[in-house]
Formats: C-alpha cells, sequence, structure tokens
C-alpha cells in the first residue's frame, strides 16, 4: 500500500511539474516510431543538402500568376523546392527527419514579412486547422523545434518533415506568396510530404516525356522508391496540392507530366485536396469524423 502511493504521488508530481506522464517510446519521442516515408530522404542523402541560389531568385520574381508552372518548381533545388540547408559544424550528412510531436507544429513568422504576406501565412494555417488535426502554434522560448517562415532567402522551399532545432519555410515573396496554395505546398513538405508525381506507383498515371525536360534537370522526376515509402493506401491524386504542374521544368514548353486519363488538370495551389487531407490525418493518426471534407472541388 505504502508503495503504491508512493508510485502515485510521484505521477502526481511527475504530471504537474512535466504536464504529462512520462512514457516510454521508440524512435524520436513522439511515442511512436518514426514514419516509413521518412526513410525516402536518409536515401536521397547529399541530394537534399544545399544553400539558397540567387539565381533561383531571379526565376522566382519573374514569375507571375499567369505563368504555366508554380514558383515552387523554379528552385534549383531537389525536385525543386526540397531544400535542407547545410547544418552547421556538422560532418557525415545523412538526412534524417521525423514527424511533430503531439500533433503540433510551433512556428514563428520574420518579422521582415510584410502584412499581405502573413495574411496568406494565416490563411494556410487555417487551412489545416480546419481540415486536420494539425496544429500551428505560436512558438514559445521553450519550444527547441520549430518553423520559421521567412522571405529572408531566394525561391520557395521546404525541408520535409520535422529535422530538429529551427527550420526554414522560405518564401520569396511575392512569388511564393501569391497563391495560398503555394504556401501550404511548402507547409505539407514541413509536416512530412514529398512530392505526389514522384510517388512509386505513379507511372500507372502519369507518362514522363524526358525529352521535354530542360537538360539537368531530370533528377527531379526520379521516382520515390516502392520499399521506402507508403502511400497509406490512399489513390494517386492528380488533384494534390503536392503535385507538380503539366510544364514542370520544361525546356521547351512543352508537357513534361501528362495524365494517364484524358483531360484531367493536374496540381492546383487553392486548397488541401480530399485526399491531401486523408493522407494528413492518416500519418498523424487524426481522430476521424471531427474536421471538415475538403472545400476544393475536385
Ligand atoms: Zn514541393
Amino acid at each position: 500500500m505504502f508503495v503504491f502511493r508512493v508510485l502515485v504521488s510521484l505521477l502526481i508530481f511527475e504530471t504537474l511539474v512535466f504536464g504529462v506522464p512520462v512514457v516510454f517510446d521508440e524512435g524520436d519521442g513522439d511515442g511512436y516510431p518514426d514514419y516509413d516515408t521518412f526513410k525516402t530522404l536518409e536515401l536521397l542523402g547529399d541530394r537534399i543538402f544545399g544553400e539558397p541560389r540567387p539565381s533561383s531568385g531571379t526565376s522566382v520574381s519573374q514569375w507571375t500568376p499567369t505563368s504555366d508552372v508554380f514558383p515552387e518548381e523554379l528552385g534549383e533545388y531537389h525536385e525543386g523546392d526540397i531544400l535542407h540547408p547545410y547544418p552547421s559544424g556538422r560532418n557525415g550528412l545523412r538526412a534524417k527527419s521525423s514527424r511533430w510531436p503531439n500533433k503540433t507544429i510551433p512556428y514563428e513568422i520574420s518579422p521582415y514579412m510584410r502584412g499581405a504576406d502573413r495574411q496568406m501565412i494565416q490563411e494556410a494555417i487555417d487551412e489545416f486547422h480546419k481540415h486536420t488535426c494539425i496544429k500551428f502554434k505560436e512558438r514559445r522560448e521553450s519550444d527547441f523545434d520549430y518553423v520559421y517562415f521567412t522571405n529572408g532567402n531566394t525561391g520557395c522551399w521546404s525541408s520535409v518533415g520535422r529535422i530538429g532545432g529551427r527550420q526554414e519555410i522560405n518564401l520569396q515573396t511575392p512569388g511564393c506568396t501569391s497563391q495560398r496554395g503555394t504556401v501550404i505546398h511548402e507547409m505539407l513538405h514541413a509536416v512530412g510530404f514529398m512530392h505526389e508525381q514522384n510517388r512509386p506507383d505513379r507511372d500507372k498515371y502519369v507518362i514522363i516525356n524526358y525529352q521535354n525536360i530542360e537538360s539537368g534537370k531530370e533528377s527531379n522526376f526520379d521516382k520515390a522508391q516502392t520499399e521506402t515509402v507508403d502511400n497509406q493506401g490512399i489513390g494517386y491524386d492528380y488533384h494534390s496540392v503536392m503535385h507538380y504542374s503539366g510544364n514542370a521544368f520544361s525546356r521547351n514548353g512543352r508537357p513534361t507530366i501528362e495524365p494517364k486519363t484524358r483531360g484531367v488538370t493536374m496540381g492546383q495551389r487553392k486548397a488541401l485536396s480530399k485526399k491531401d487531407i486523408q493522407k494528413v490525418q492518416k500519418m498523424y493518426k487524426c481522430r476521424k469524423g471531427n474536421k471538415h471534407p475538403s472545400t476544393f472541388d475536385d
């Protein structure tokens, strides 16, 4: 009885001090093993590391909403917009990332971002809050891992998943904040998702026209490997906010990606699609039934 009382007091004490009872878990400390998607990053190795480049900034600054590609396809980063800036003082680069614990992503917005850009970020956050259980909350000092929205570099880019410490979502303004969907797209990378058209089963749904791809950009269309990506049982999604446009990385204005189903439009930058929402809900184990379906009409 005495032992039991001591145990109960300890548990109450620890709950008061730490907020939640300590549980033993595996991997990254969130109580769940790391999600398989992130193994892809380890396989990509050095390719996702780099530094922002001025020439990507020029391309994005010349982008207009009437362009036939999305601004995040203009970067010279892995698949256009996936960039893990070189970690300082770390040798033996190996990409590691994981899901966000407690479905919560602390964030901060650079003071250099204008009101209209902040508004666009807020709208993108609202989209996640409306449709998924992911919570973006303003960072407190005690939050070590967080996302920093900034326009301090060139291009639109993000790291994939939680990589530890401060990680940037760079949104060159105004190009990357012209469409709410571009902001949502970069945020979905930070949540943990890659590009839809590179999933392992994509050849059943799209044709990649390599003859139309700019020379040297072919690797942006590399398929993720079957054994490392789990599509969570959710079918291919032409309407995903994570799908490239048909003319991504085109060298001649002709399509680099063509749908095998006629008349379908690929990629949109308006909102989370129905399947985007389902995937987030699965990855983060959202409870069903308490969230609105997509307002994006596909
Ligand atoms: Zn992207």
